[in-house]
């Protein structure tokens, strides 16, 4: 009919009859994001501070909200963070959120060798076991970006998932096989939140209104065509109390917009690793002709 909104096929099939998959994503970077800058940053004490906020302040408000919304989350912790903040580190396992792997330092990996980043990967996954009391299956690359081998070398190293890489808004298979739960700059917090004076960080902080539109905007149209909406917030940043009333609204709005399976990553990797089907290809150039086309 004439008029009517854009519905495609859905790209996934969810449990439950879900209509899309909602992963929150809390991204501990905390006094890393100093760190990885410049050790000197550690003399800075409002910097500093401002980073430290989160895995002090923000962790423990984020888990209170979860509590109050009902829903799980994932929570990326880099190594450094997990060792200087252990009870935060434990308390988020025991509240039943997953926690996985962000790296030591928060180390980017593109200047990073191949063995500087299987020690690193190593050493976290120690840590992380050890203070959480489970071994995580999924890991998030600091700033998002991987090198050739890095989907492999989790996978060797018995990982389920990579929750880094931006070339669907489903899950897909890296080459190697290892599951991808994709983001997208668009659904994280950095871009609106993050600022400090000097060093100069980011933009004047957004408007929580403004980021409410843009974030449901996509979610709205995610949830009609069947999609995993990953959404990533740093706890340093959307830890402050008018962010956590931003995650209170969007959580009960897409909650009372119903057919939404809310999820950590690990079990979305779980439902795709065990349902290959539930995933519908689009790239023309992997999908098998049919006999039809090819006549
Ligand atoms: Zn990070």
């Amino acid at each position: 009919m004439k008029g009517d909104l854009f519905s495609p096929t859905p790209r996934f099939l969810w449990p439950g009859g879900a209509k899309c998959a909602v992963v929150l994503c809390f991204d501990v970077d905390g006094e890393t994001t100093a760190l990885e800058h410049d050790a000197a940053l550690r003399n800075r004490l409002t910097t500093w501070s401002q980073c430290a906020y989160g895995p002090t302040v923000g962790v423990p408000r984020i888990l209170e909200l979860l509590d109050h919304l009902g829903v799980p989350a994932t929570f990326f912790i880099p190594g450094y963070i997990a060792e200087n903040h252990p009870r935060m580190t434990g308390t988020v396992a025991t509240r039943g959120h997953e926690i996985g792997l962000h790296g030591y330092l928060h180390e980017k990996l593109a200047y990073l060798d191949q063995r500087q980043e299987e020690d690193i990967l190593l050493k976290s996954l120690e840590i992380l076991t050890r203070l959480s009391g489970s071994r995580p299956v999924g890991y998030r690359a600091p700033w998002f970006e991987l090198n050739p081998w890095t989907p492999r070398l989790l996978q060797d190293h018995g990982l389920l998932y990579c929750a880094s890489a931006m070339g669907d808004d489903v899950p897909y298979r890296h080459d190697c096989g290892l599951i991808e739960i994709p983001g997208q700059w668009m659904l994280e917090d950095w871009e609106q939140f993050a600022f400090n004076a000097d060093p100069a960080w980011g933009a004047p902080p957004e408007n929580c209104g403004k980021v409410f539109d843009l974030w449901w905007e996509e979610f709205e149209a995610m949830h009609a065509f069947g999609c995993c909406f990953v959404l990533t917030l740093h706890p340093w940043l959307s830890g402050r109390p008018s962010r956590v009333r931003l995650i209170e609204r969007i959580v009960r709005a897409m909650q009372n917009n119903g057919d939404v399976w809310f999820a950590r990553a690990s079990e979305v990797a779980e439902w795709f690793e065990n349902n290959p089907q539930a995933r519908r290809e689009t790239d023309l150039d992997l999908i098998p002709l049919t006999a039809e086309v090819r006549s």
